[in-house]
């Protein structure tokens, strides 16, 4: 085996509203991982979102792009806020987020939705349809209908028509069945590729390509289909039957929404995107939250689990991804709760942001 790199470069993107909070706690907490384990992180800020319109009049600028993709990884907290809402579009923080995807080639989005047994009251569904959910949703991030041409609203007969078209060619689906047999090979070994194939063309596409990725080159994963309805309605009805979902675009932005209820608060969902190759960006499913910016009552675990993702997908540190999960774990099984994941009489502990990366990362170190 090929010696593990010992010193990592990663580029920090606090982006705006509670996002230098949550940075700043999942910072402490993976230098912490990083001193017990032995290896480097050469941290490097940069802007992006809001924060980069504000000095640099540009919602990702050249020199953040480069930097990036000069690391071998990336941490973003989240970005936006009302301040530049009414912005022209080219000069709003999501546009430099989509630039950020598109130049880097992250077409996979990795969004596990875990329930963990110390939080499953925060879920609104009933204990036993929640205890024990572990699903990852793969959902390909660059096509669909959002990139398909031609678009537009057009007048037709005399009336406004709005089109958009749903196109995936060969070979973008070939890439995310491919990103999706080896994550559902190294989980639990069974795939559920998610589509509407019944009515639409491009998803009998769809599932002709997958279906032929998967037998041919993933034998050991148990491949099955699944209509995007009754897909919605089964995460819903009974969520354990699910190992690994992979979908389009636009399924995969509604169903990845829908599975991340199971898990009770946005303040826990981490994510990931990849590309063939090159680094990934991993962040936070939430929002920049303005609404609690700057008070530290943000939830830090989303971004430190994704953190966790970083360091199993680009760092090639499986274990040290493993432990950080056991630290948060560890910090809840403590009774340790940021206001998010407090319920009524539960006896836990409030504390802020900056607390809870301080006992995580009291934790990452101490704990065996
Ligand atoms: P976006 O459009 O960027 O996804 P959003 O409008 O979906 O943002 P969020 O910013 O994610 O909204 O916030 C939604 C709600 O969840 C807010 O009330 C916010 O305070 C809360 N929230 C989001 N993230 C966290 C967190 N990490 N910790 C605590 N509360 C959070
Ligand atoms: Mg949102």
């Amino acid at each position: 085996a090929v010696a593990k790199k010992d010193s990592y470069a990663v580029t920090l993107l606090p982006g705006d509203g509670i996002g230098p909070e949550i940075t700043a706690a999942t910072k402490q907490v993976v230098q912490a991982l990083a001193t017990r384990c032995n290896f480097r992180i050469e941290w490097k800020e940069a802007l992006i979102g809001g924060a980069a319109i504000d000095a640099k009049n540009d919602p990702f600028p050249q020199e953040s792009l480069e930097q990036c993709l000069a690391s071998d990884s990336v941490l973003l907290a989240c970005i936006g806020g009302y301040k530049w809402d009414k912005n022209p579009r080219e000069l709003r923080p999501e546009t430099g987020l989509l630039k950020m995807r598109k130049e880097m080639g992250l077409f996979a989005n990795l969004r596990p939705a875990k329930v963990l047994p110390q939080l499953i009251d925060a879920s609104t569904l009933k204990r036993e349809i929640v205890e024990g959910v572990d699903v990852m949703v793969v959902r390909e991030l660059t096509g669909d209908v959002y990139f398909g041409t031609p678009k537009g609203i057009d007048i037709v007969n005399g009336q406004r028509v709005g089109y958009n078209n749903m196109i995936y060619s060969e070979s973008e689906i070939d890439r995310i069945a491919r990103v999706a047999g080896d994550v559902a090979s190294k989980r639990g070994g069974k795939l559920c590729s998610v589509d509407k194939a019944n009515v639409l063309d491009v998803s009998q596409l769809w599932r002709d390509v997958v279906t032929d990725v998967i037998t041919k080159d993933f034998p050991d994963v148990q491949l099955s289909h699944m209509y995007v309805d009754n897909a919605a309605m089964q995460l819903i009805r009974w969520p354990k039957q699910f190992d690994t979902i992979v979908c389009g675009n636009i399924f995969g932005d509604i169903l990845s929404d829908e599975a991340s209820m199971l898990v009770g608060s946005l303040g826990m969902l981490p994510s990931a995107s990849i590309g063939e190759s090159g680094p990934g960006v991993f962040e936070p499913c939430h929002g920049s939250a303005p609404d609690i910016a700057g008070q530290d009552k943000a939830n830090p675990l989303a971004m430190i689990l994704s953190a966790a993702m970083m360091l199993q997908y680009d760092l090639d540190r499986p274990e040290e991804a493993a432990l950080l999960e056991k630290a948060v774990e560890a910090a809840l099984d403590a009774g340790v709760r940021t206001p998010d994941l407090k319920q009524e009489n539960d006896g836990c502990k409030v504390v802020g942001c900056a607390e809870m990366g301080e006992i995580v990362a009291k934790l990452v170190a101490e704990i065996d």
